[in-house]
């Protein structure tokens, strides 16, 4: 078996382990964070009949998973990084879901990609759950006002939020944070647990986890 085959077995064995112990109402979905990996690294994925997979550029989205998509229909796509307003468009053409919603002038903008381009895409709105200034998204404190705007506004397709945990604390109670947020709008969907704290965003009641290195092994590049 490809070694990234096993790796995905093995996180989805614990997941199951994690689910029937706990007795969590659901298990969450994994997205495959393919970013960095060529699409050789992808395959095996793919013809085994995974679906969800998430990148963080643009240009490079669209370079690798050109295609491919009309071979594997069922596949999502999954924008996961930082999106400039002026790649709009172009992210609403290659993307089934953006998770970084985290500014007007960018839901703007998507709202009139969807128009342009006639197709409708799936948001998570990214929350920066602990106020740090050097990340993006909307505060807690704005969050219900952004949703507002978003959802009556501009009829975008809110299907949760998002959260990256600060950097070397323990997330535990980000994730908390998150989910009752989530759960005030009525919000179904949560977007967190990375390689490193997948486990601990399961019992925070996760939906779709977004795995890179645990998946295909460490990057080169520090992106
Ligand atoms: C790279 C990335 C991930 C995956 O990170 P790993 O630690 O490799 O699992 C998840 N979410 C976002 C937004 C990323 O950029």
């Amino acid at each position: 078996m490809h070694e990234n085959l096993a790796r995905l077995d093995f996180i989805k064995n614990k997941i199951k382990e994690i689910v029937d112990k706990k007795q969590l109402k659901t298990a969450p979905e994994i997205i495959a964070i393919s970013k960095t990996f060529p699409l050789e690294k992808i395959i095996p994925l793919l013809d085994r009949g995974h679906i969800h997979f998430g990148e963080n550029k643009i240009q490079e989205a669209e370079l690798k998973w050109n295609g491919v998509a009309n071979k594997y229909k069922e596949i999502k796509l999954h924008m996961v990084g930082k999106l400039q307003s002026n790649k709009a468009k172009k992210a609403v053409e290659v993307f089934d879901y953006i998770h970084s919603l985290d500014n007007e002038k960018l839901a703007v903008k998507l709202q009139e990609s969807e128009k342009k381009v006639n197709k409708k895409i799936k948001y998570f709105i990214q929350v920066n759950v602990a106020n740090e200034k050097q990340k993006s998204g909307i505060l807690l404190s704005d969050l219900e006002s952004f949703y507002s705007f978003c959802t009556k506004n501009l009829s975008l397709d809110i299907v949760g939020l998002m959260c990256f945990p600060p950097f070397n604390s323990n997330p535990e109670k980000y994730f908390e944070i998150i989910k009752i947020s989530a759960s005030k709008l009525n919000l179904k969907h949560i977007s967190m647990g990375m390689s490193n704290d997948y486990e601990i965003a399961l019992f925070g009641g996760s939906t779709f986890l977004r795995l890179g290195s645990a998946i295909f092994g460490s990057r080169k590049l520090p992106n």
